[in-house]
């Protein structure tokens, strides 16, 4: 195995907050729908689809040096929201927390010298950075459009427009 017991330990758990965060990022697109706002439904769905890649990249990972993938609990997911704002705000939260994860698992895999998975994680690093200021995007423009969801709809549809382009 090319890394630690312990550095495998920190990838399981990363890997399951991975997939917490995909099933969370589900549920959101769900209060979403039921707020009658289907593009940003669609906009956290494919977000949603986007995490569960990220689990996915540590599990090749996890086996490409060797290690062992062990799948924990994925949390249950907040369902209740008061607000649209109030999902992005949440979802702002947790892709700050996300990153604080990836970087303490960065400085871990300094402390330990393994080269290898700092490479790995620094994909991650840059992900969050965009992940982050997309999300606080999002809560900008949903603070600035003072209750009219419709002109949000309107711009998430071109932004994703202009992203799939
Ligand atoms: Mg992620």
């Amino acid at each position: 195995m090319m890394i630690s017991a312990a550095m495998n330990a920190k990838l399981n758990e990363q890997l399951a907050a991975e997939f917490s965060a995909a099933h969370e990022y589900l549920s959101m697109a769900c209060a979403l729908e039921a707020m009658d706002l289907k593009v940003l439904s669609k906009r956290f769905q494919i977000q949603s689809e986007e995490e569960r890649e990220h689990g996915m990249k540590i599990v090749r990972y996890v086996h490409d040096v060797g290690g062992t993938v062990t799948l924990d609990a994925i949390a249950k997911p907040s369902c209740e929201f008061s607000s649209p704002e109030a999902v992005v705000r949440k979802a702002l939260e947790s892709e700050r927390r996300i990153a604080k994860m990836i970087n303490d698992l960065l400085t871990f895999a300094e402390s330990e010298k393994d080269h290898a998975t700092r490479s790995f994680l620094q994909w991650f690093v840059d992900e969050q950075v965009e992940e982050v200021a997309s999300m606080r995007d999002l809560l900008s423009l949903v603070q600035m459009a003072c209750q009219n969801m419709l002109q949000v709809e309107a711009r998430v549809r071109h932004d994703m427009a202009g992203q799939s382009s």
